[in-house]
């Protein structure tokens, strides 16, 4: 895919309980859920760790501190970067994933954007 995409999103919502809406300035909309997004996260350390992983995933289940009510990874702040990216910081206490507008325009799993991978 070419560096030239030039979505930005326009709005982000919390879409439900365990998942995130944006809708991007050419009207598309996506979908995430936050563990996928969790998941995901783009910096060194998780990086690492899903590479030190067997199943290639993160084990977010240990992550989530003792005493908190869920089990369920969800953002408690999305901050803008520049103009580029967002910032997470997760229930996990995790804050070092920035997640670029391309990073995350290239995650949308809807139909009309999984053939295009
Ligand atoms: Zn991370
Ligand atoms: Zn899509």
């Amino acid at each position: 895919m070419e560096e030239s995409l030039q979505y930005r999103p326009e709005e982000i919502t919390e879409f439900s309980d365990t998942a995130l809406m944006i809708l991007w300035s050419d009207g598309h909309q996506s979908i995430y859920l936050y563990e996928d997004l969790r998941q995901e996260c783009p910096c060194a350390t998780c990086r690492q760790l899903r590479k030190n992983s067997k199943t290639g995933k993160l084990p977010l289940k240990k992550t989530i501190p003792l005493g908190t009510k869920t089990t369920k990874v969800k953002p408690l702040s999305i901050d803008p970067v520049g103009q580029y990216a967002y910032k997470f910081t997760w229930n996990d206490k995790h804050d070092t994933g920035i997640y670029t507008y391309q990073f995350l325009r290239n995650l949308c799993s809807c139909e009309a954007c999984l053939p295009e991978r």
